[in-house]
């Protein structure tokens, strides 16, 4: 059933606050619910980081994967 296939491609997102750095060439980023300082310097480059949001994929518990396995067979 095509509404099967679409139900299992869907990618669910969320929404989190993060640290990111302030050079644009730098990737370095960390969830802020791992940062316990006021303003961390970027691990990487040790320029300030900046707050900001992100949107990553919805991790889902492993228990899940079971059930979508078996939804894929039928
Ligand atoms: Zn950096």
């Amino acid at each position: 059933m095509a509404t099967t296939i679409l139900e299992e491609q869907k990618q669910e997102l969320e929404q989190i606050e993060i640290w990111k750095c302030k050079q644009p060439e730098c990737k370095a980023w960390t969830r802020k619910e791992f940062v316990t300082e006021a303003s961390p310097n970027c691990p990487l480059c040790n320029s300030p980081m900046l707050r900001s949001y992100k949107h990553v994929p919805v991790v889902h518990k492993k228990g899940n994967k079971k059930f979508l396995l078996g939804k894929a067979r039928a």
